[in-house]
This record gives structure tokens, C-alpha cells and sequence, in this order.
């Protein structure tokens, strides 16, 4: 038994992590004009990443033999005042997804759904990683501040992030 209130969860949580792919994906595409290809490679990467994270979501909900509901994912922003202000927007957005994620195990709680809750596990360690990361970048771009030399360092190191499998 997939209780219905879960699996509406776990729908929305679907489109969150789409959203997050799309708007990394956005924030690639603003470095790529900006003449950053290094950050724009890691937003690449990072958008990967949330793909996987919304089909590991929609695999489990088949599995349990709930129903996926693909929603609408809304147009992320174009255009970032700075690379700080692109990346403190994402530190913003997984910060939210945190609270979501966290909100979803209470629910699972609730409703005594165990495999919800193992599942989640994952999700919780990835959101502190996720959040450890973004800050990390946030933090060093304002110490970069306004100079290019700091920038193109910075743009050389997150170009060498590899793909990772999730
Ligand atoms: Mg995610």
C-alpha cells in the first residue's frame, strides 16, 4: 500500500528536481555567454545530476506501484546580475529542495511508509553535500569579488568537475 498523499509528494518532488536540471541548465547557458566555459561545464554536470535524481524519484514511485504525474516545469531565469548572484540562486534553490525533501520523510513518517524512508535517506546525505557545495563556491566567488584573475581561476577549477553517476 503506496499511500496517495505520498505519492503526490513525491510527484511535485519529480518536478522540483526537472526544475533544478532546467534552471542549471540556464545558468550554464548565461556562463557560456559570459565567456565562462568552466562554470558553465560544472552547471552542465550539476544539471545532469538532477536528472538522475528525478528518475531515481520516478523509478521508485513505479516500483512501489504508484503512478508518476509529470508536471509543468516553469521557465527558469536568463539572465543572472553576476556569477555570485547565479550561484547563490542555486544554493537558494537546494536549500528549498532541502526543506521539501525534509518535509516529504515527516510525511513518510506519518504514514508509517518505510520504503519512503530509506529511499529519502539518499536524498537527505545528498542535500548536505549539495548545499556544502554550492555555499563553498558562493563564499569563494565573494572573496574573488571583482577580479578577473580570482574568476578565471575559479572558471579553470569547476571546469575540471567530471560527471559523476548521480
Ligand atoms: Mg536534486
Amino acid at each position: 500500500m503506496f499511500p496517495e498523499a505520498l505519492q503526490e509528494a513525491l510527484n511535485e518532488q519529480i518536478q522540483r528536481e526537472f526544475y533544478a536540471a532546467y534552471l542549471y541548465l540556464s545558468m550554464a547557458a548565461y556562463f557560456e555567454a559570459i565567456n565562462l566555459p568552466g562554470f558553465a561545464s560544472w552547471m552542465r554536470h550539476q544539471s545532469e545530476e538532477e536528472v538522475g535524481h528525478a528518475m531515481r524519484l520516478f523509478n521508485f514511485v513505479n516500483d512501489r506501484g504508484g503512478r508518476v504525474i509529470l508536471q509543468a516545469i516553469e521557465q527558469p531565469p536568463a539572465e543572472f546580475e553576476s556569477p555570485l548572484a547565479a550561484f547563490e540562486a542555486a544554493l537558494a534553490h537546494e536549500q528549498r529542495v532541502t526543506r521539501h525533501i525534509n518535509d516529504i520523510y515527516e510525511l513518510a513518517v506519518r504514514e508509517n511508509d518505510y520504503p519512503t524512508q530509506v529511499e529519502l535517506h539518499w536524498f537527505i546525505t545528498e542535500q548536505v553535500e549539495e548545499e556544502h557545495m554550492a555555499s563553498q563556491i558562493v563564499e569563494q566567488l565573494r572573496m574573488v569579488g571583482d577580479q578577473p584573475v580570482g574568476l578565471l581561476m575559479m572558471d579553470k577549477m569547476l571546469g575540471e568537475r567530471e560527471g559523476e553517476e548521480e
